[in-house]
C-alpha cells in the first residue's frame, strides 16, 4: 500500500513538473499563432515634458491576449520570442502597427506624436531589415521623423558591421535612436561618442529610489552628460509627484511613469493626447480637458 502510494505521490510530482514545460510549450506554440490570430496589441505609454506637462510624445508597449491566459507580459514572451527567432516577426509587426496608426491619427485630423519603439538587439544582426523598414514607412506614409528606437546598450556591444549598417541607416532615413535601460547595461562613454544617439532614458532602477546617495548622483549626472552631448534625457518609472519635483529642478527633459499615465490601448491615448496637459495624478482617464 506504501509502495502504491509512494508511486502515487511519484506522478503527481513529475506532473507538475510536466506543467511548467507544457505551459512554456504551449506557450511557443501559441506564440507563432498569435499575429495571425490578431492576439498582438500595441499599447502607449505618454511621454511628459517635465517643464509643461504636455504630452510630447509614446513609447509603444507590446501586449499578448492570449484566449485562454488572459494578458501577458512582454516580460513573459519577448524573452522566448527572442530565443525562438519570433521576435524579428514580432518586431517589424509592432512598426506596422504602429506606423499604420500614426497614418490613422493623420487622416483623421488627430493630434500626433513622435512614437517610440523598442528594439531587440537581434533584430539589428539581420541584414534585410532596413528594407523590411523602408517599406513600411513608405507603404503606410509615415514620417521617418516621427519614429524613435529604443535600443539597449546590448546591441551596440555586439558592434558587428551589420549593426552598424543598421544604425547608419536609421539614420541616413531619419529615425531617431534612444539609448534604454541606461546605465543597467555595459555602459560605455565610447557608445555615447560613436554612435548617433538622440535620447537617453534613465532606467527606472536609479528612479525608485531618490533619497538614496548613489542614484541621486547617477541620475544627476546622467542629465549633465546627456545635456553636455546634446541629447534629451527621460526619465522612466516615474510614480510620486517627489520624483516629478526632483526631476523638475534638474531640469530632465520628458518624464514617463504611472503618475502620469499606464500603457493605455490606443482610443484612451488619443484620448489622454486630447486634453493636451496631462495631470500628475496617475488616473487621467475622465478627467476633462483642461485646455
Ligand atoms: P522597457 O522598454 O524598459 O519599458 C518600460 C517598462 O516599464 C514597461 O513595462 C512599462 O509598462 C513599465 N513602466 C512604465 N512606467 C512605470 C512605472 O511608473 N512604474 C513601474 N513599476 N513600471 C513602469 P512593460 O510594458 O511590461 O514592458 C517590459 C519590457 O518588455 C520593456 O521594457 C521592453 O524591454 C520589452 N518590450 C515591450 N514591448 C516591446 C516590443 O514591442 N518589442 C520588444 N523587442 N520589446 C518590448
Ligand atoms: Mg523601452
Ligand atoms: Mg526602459
Ligand atoms: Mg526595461
Amino acid at each position: 500500500r506504501a509502495k502504491e502510494n509512494g508511486k502515487n505521490n511519484y506522478h503527481l510530482y513529475s506532473a507538475s513538473l510536466n506543467i511548467q514545460s507544457f505551459k512554456l510549450y504551449t506557450m511557443e506554440r501559441d506564440l507563432r499563432k498569435s499575429i495571425q490570430n490578431g492576439e498582438l496589441r500595441v499599447y502607449f505609454q505618454p511621454k511628459v515634458e517635465t517643464s509643461t506637462g504636455k504630452i510630447v510624445g509614446a513609447e509603444a508597449l507590446i501586449r499578448w491576449e492570449h484566449p485562454v491566459w488572459g494578458l501577458i507580459s512582454p516580460n513573459e514572451f519577448i524573452p522566448l520570442a527572442e530565443e525562438n527567432g519570433f521576435i524579428l516577426e514580432i518586431g517589424d509587426w509592432v512598426l506596422k502597427q504602429v506606423c499604420t496608426y500614426l497614418n490613422e491619427w493623420e487622416q483623421s485630423g488627430l493630434p500626433i506624436v513622435p512614437i517610440s519603439i523598442n528594439k531587440s538587439a537581434k533584430r539589428f544582426l539581420i541584414s534585410d531589415w532596413t528594407s523590411v523598414i523602408y517599406n513600411t514607412l513608405k507603404e503606410t506614409n509615415t514620417d521617418p521623423s516621427l519614429i524613435e528606437f529604443e535600443i539597449t546598450e546590448t546591441t551596440l556591444l555586439q558592434h558587428n558591421d551589420t549593426v552598424n549598417n543598421a544604425i547608419d541607416f536609421l539614420k541616413e532615413i531619419g529615425i531617431k535612436i534612444a539609448l534604454d535601460d541606461f546605465g543597467t547595461g555595459y555602459s560605455s562613454f565610447t557608445y555615447l561618442k560613436q554612435y548617433p544617439i538622440n535620447t537617453i532614458k534613465i532606467d527606472q532602477s536609479f528612479i525608485r529610489n531618490i533619497s538614496n546617495h548613489s542614484d541621486e548622483m547617477i541620475i544627476k549626472s546622467t542629465i549633465y552628460l546627456a545635456k553636455g552631448l546634446g541629447m534629451k534625457v527621460v526619465a522612466e518609472g516615474v510614480e510620486t509627484k517627489e520624483q516629478l519635483t526632483f526631476l523638475k529642478q534638474l531640469n530632465c527633459d520628458e518624464i514617463q511613469g504611472y503618475l502620469f499615465s499606464k500603457p493605455v490601448p490606443e482610443k484612451e491615448f488619443q484620448h489622454l493626447l486630447q486634453m493636451a496637459i496631462i495631470k500628475p495624478t496617475g488616473d487621467n482617464t475622465y478627467v476633462k480637458p483642461t485646455v
